[in-house]
C-alpha cells in the first residue's frame, strides 16, 4: 500500500472481493449497455503507439496493442518483458515510467503468468470510484481478484498524491498473483509459508483473528491473514531483500529456498549482515 511511511496496508483483495464481483457484474452490464466504459485519462499524457520500426530514443517507453508495453533499448524497442506481453490500461506516461521498471524488479512473480494487464486509476468510471472510497479509508491502493487473476488494478490517485509509492502495491498485488497462478484463483494462502510462520486462525470473541508464533509479518498489514503476511514479505522482498534477512529470517530462508517460492535460488541480500555494527 501506498503511505509507507507509516505502514498501511499494500491492498487486500480477499476483503474487497465481494464488492469487486459486483463492480465487475455491473460494469459488464454497462458494457453491453453503453459499448465501453468512459476513459478518464487525461488527453496528452496517453503513451505513445509503437512502431516498432521507428529508432527511438533511450529509455522512452510505447505501447503496442498486441504485444504490450515496450521499452527503448539502445535506439531500438524491447518488449518490456521478453516472454510475455504487458498491457497497462489508461496509464499515463508518468504512471508507465514508475512502474515499468517495477514490474521488470518483480517478474519473479510473473513466472507462471503468461501475460500481465495493470489498471491504472482511471480507467474506469465505476470501479475507480468504488475502489477510491477504499482507498481514501485508507485501507487498500491495490486488488487482484479470482475474475482476472492476471489484472492488477492499483488506484490511489499518485498524481494527485506524490506521497503515495504504489510500487511496494504492485509487487504486493504480484505476490497474490503468482499464489493464485500457483494455487488457484480462489486461494490466496501458501500452507508451507504459514508453516513457515506459524499463521493460524482463531476464533475469538471479537471475531476470527491470526495469530503468528514462529515469526511475525513484516508489517502491520501483514498481521491481517496469512495470505497478506504472505504478499507484504514477497513484496519487501523484490525492494529489499537485506531487510527480510534482517527483520524475518525465518520468512527469508522460506523465499530463498522453499520449493513454492517464486524466488527460490536467486539471490538474496548481498551484504554480509553479520559485519553490520550494531547501533
Ligand atoms: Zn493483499
Amino acid at each position: 500500500m501506498p503511505l509507507r511511511n507509516i505502514d498501511s496496508p499494500r491492498s487486500s483483495p480477499r476483503l474487497f472481493q465481494a464488492a469487486l464481483l459486483l463492480s465487475n457484474l455491473l460494469l459488464l452490464g454497462l458494457l453491453g449497455l453503453a459499448g465501453g466504459p468512459a476513459c478518464l485519462g487525461s488527453p496528452g499524457t496517453e503513451v505513445e503507439i509503437c512502431d516498432l520500426e521507428t529508432p527511438c530514443d533511450d529509455g522512452s517507453y510505447c505501447k503496442h496493442l498486441l504485444k504490450g508495453i515496450h521499452h527503448c533499448d539502445a535506439g531500438s524497442w524491447r518488449p518490456l518483458l521478453e516472454d510475455k506481453p504487458v498491457h497497462l490500461r489508461g496509464c499515463t506516461s508518468s504512471e508507465v515510467e514508475r512502474y515499468a521498471p517495477a514490474i521488470v524488479e518483480g517478474q519473479d512473480l510473473l513466472q507462471l503468468s503468461a501475460s500481465l494487464t495493470l489498471d491504472c486509476p482511471a480507467y474506469t468510471a465505476l470501479s475507480h470510484r468504488l475502489a477510491r472510497r477504499f482507498a481514501y479509508n485508507n485501507q487498500s491502493c491495490g486488488l487482484v481478484t479470482f475474475l482476472e487473476p492476471d489484472l492488477v488494478h492499483l488506484y490511489c490517485d499518485e498524481e494527485n498524491n506524490p506521497e503515495f509509492d504504489l510500487t511496494g502495491t504492485l509487487w504486493h498485488e504480484l505476490g497474490h498473483v503468482y499464489v493464485s497462478r500457483l494455487r488457484s484463483p480462489l486461494e490466496f494462502e501458501v500452507p508451507s509459508f504459514n508453516d513457515v510462520i506459524g499463521c493460524t486462525r482463531v476464533e475469538s470473541e471479537v471475531g476470527v483473528i491470526y495469530r503468528f508464533t514462529h515469526e511475525n509479518p513484516v508489517s502491520l498489514y501483514g498481521r491481517t491473514n496469512c495470505a497478506e503476511a504472505y504478499a507484504e514479505a514477497v513484496a519487501l522482498f523484490v525492494e529489499d531483500p537485506c531487510e527480510v534477512a534482517e527483520e524475518a529470517p525465518l520468512q527469508y530462508a522460506w523465499l530463498l529456498t522453499a520449493e513454492d517460492s517464486p524466488f527460490r535460488g536467486r539471490q538474496g541480500c548481498q551484504i554480509d549482515l553479520s559485519t553490520q555494527l550494531a547501533y
